[in-house]
């Protein structure tokens, strides 16, 4: 009876979480899905507690009241424009969990009756420890990386695919030994499978490091969506291991969801996954001279208040927010630009890249959270056409993504990657603080172009300046 209802409860959460990832797929009913999702997790929950007998509940509670201090702490504490590195070192906590639970039952395999142990469970618990504590590092230098610390260049050396390649090998057999010795195959003591064991692990956390420290510059959504399904993956494998349902289907899920999400970043670069993991694509290329400096191109600056009478007699105006929309925390009042806009005739649009922000869906979240209705926002591919036929496009803290270069500079880092074409707009104004680069850290000649305006300026103060001048004029 227990059995069945344990089992019944799994298949109710299965049901909520695949009902819950579709409805995240759209803006409109993606906090319904979150719901559906996060009460498939709490049934999934209640029922493995009443599974576990042999656990003490005093331990049991114990790690929920610590969990839920410290989600409850970081999500209060963290500014929105954190969440990027907050998503990447939740992955990366992910990715950890599951190593360690692999981990656990390795060594309650170890500590019982290794002679009868199974292969089949081994070399899961094998690959789980893997893929999880890879994803653990590799979380932390995406983390990084976001953050600042650690150069968003690619860090790279001579042979560095070879070595990797060569790491990856020793780890596979290193992880044979691993599983094949707790049969008694080529060692006598149990004692020399935790050894390769604890090789394995060190070698899983080495590569999490050695493989994210040459992807950077324009190409880190690709590794933080891989990260983000490699955490699912080894949440599915523990699922295996654990002979846990719920776990199985959740983390194939996000599995299977974050590859996805990869595939389409990768779209969005216009580069394969192998070229992306492989080719430290980002790198400023050294030998082709030093990079203009910013400060060398020649730009007009325009006020706010001519900007904004500029858009009132405009007929369209095209908006296209980036990763400055999300430090100034603008969208609300861009959101009024749009009405103030609309009240006077104009017709308004989103621009949405797919890799604009610091996290895959950053400038979809923020919009919705402004309210701005959903009809109103158009993937890359959707609004590229109409560039040639607007007035105004009006770039809120986007850099890399409308980047010229993109399309000609074959020096340039982010050669090839497709570009939202609002250089085909009429006139173009750019709101942005000063002429610093991008994430990529490269410059952007769409700021000399002859039909480009800067407004510099905090873009929450400047947009601010539009409504208000709307409105007053
Ligand atoms: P960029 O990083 O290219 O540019 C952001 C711009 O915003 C900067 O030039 C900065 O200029 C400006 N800015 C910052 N703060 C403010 C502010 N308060 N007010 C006004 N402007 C501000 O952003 P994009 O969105 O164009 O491109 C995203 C980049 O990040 C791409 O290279 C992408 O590959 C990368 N990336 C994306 C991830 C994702 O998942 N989406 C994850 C990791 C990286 P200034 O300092 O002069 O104000």
């Amino acid at each position: 009876m227990k059995e069945s209802l344990i089992l019944i409860s799994y298949i109710v959460s299965a049901i909520l979480f695949i009902v819950g990832i579709k409805k995240l797929g759209k803006v409109d009913t993606a906090r319904q899905g979150n719901f559906l999702s996060a009460v498939g997790m709490l049934i999934a929950i209640v029922a493995t507690l009443f599974m576990m007998d042999a656990i003490p509940f005093e331990w049991v509670v114990g790690g929920i009241v610590l969990g839920a201090i410290i989600g409850a702490v970081t999500a209060i504490k963290v500014a929105m424009t954190a969440m990027p590195e907050m998503v990447a070192i939740f992955n990366g906590f992910g990715g950890g969990a599951s190593a360690l639970v692999a981990s656990a039952e390795f060594f309650k395999i170890y500590g019982k009756n290794a002679d009868n142990a199974d292969t089949t469970t081994l070399i899961i618990i094998m690959l789980s420890v893997i893929i999880g504590s890879l994803t653990f590092t590799g979380s932390f230098i995406a983390w990084g990386k976001l953050q600042g610390k650690i150069s968003g260049q690619p860090i790279t050396y001579p042979g560095q695919n070879i070595i990797n390649g060569l790491i990856l090998i020793v780890m596979f057999v290193v992880g044979y030994f691993a599983v094949t010795n707790m049969g008694g195959f080529l060692a006598d003591t149990a004692e020399i499978n935790m050894r390769w064991f604890y090789i394995v692990i060190s070698i899983g956390l080495l590569l999490g490091i050695l493989s994210v420290i040459p992807i950077g510059g324009a190409d880190m959504p690709v590794v933080i969506s891989l990260l983000n399904s490699y955490s699912g993956i080894a949440a599915a494998m523990t699922g295996f291991v654990l002979q846990n349902h719920a776990l199985i289907v959740s983390g194939a899920l996000v599995g299977a969801s974050g590859l996805f999400l990869t595939n389409i970043m990768c779209k969005g670069m216009n580069r394969s996954l192998g070229n992306v993991l492989f080719s430290a694509f980002g790198k400023v290329d050294e030998s082709a001279g030093p990079a203009q400096t910013a400060t060398g191109v020649t730009v007009k600056e325009m006020s706010a208040e001519n900007a904004a009478y500029t858009m009132q007699a405009a007929g369209s105006v095209i908006v296209v927010p980036g990763y400055g929309m999300a430090v100034a925390q603008a969208q609300h009042e861009v959101r009024k630009l749009a009405d103030e806009l609309e009240k006077e005739g104009v017709e308004v649009k989103f621009a949405v890249h797919p890799v604009a922000g610091r996290m895959p869906g950053h400038m979809n979240v923020l919009l919705a959270e402004a309210n701005v209705p959903y009809e109103k926002l158009f993937d890359m591919d959707e609004i590229n056409g109409e560039f040639q036929s607007t007035d105004v496009a009006l770039i809120i803290g986007a850099n890399d993504v409308v980047n010229p270069a993109s399309r000609h500079d074959t020096n340039s880092p982010i050669y090839g990657m497709p570009i939202l074409n609002v250089d085909y707009a009429k006139t173009t104004f750019v709101l942005k603080r000063s002429m610093n680069p991008g994430f990529a850290g490269i410059d952007n000649e769409l700021f000399g172009y002859d039909n480009n305006y800067m407004v510099f300026g905090d873009a929450k103060a400047t947009v601010s300046k539009f409504v208000e001048t709307l409105k007053e004029g």
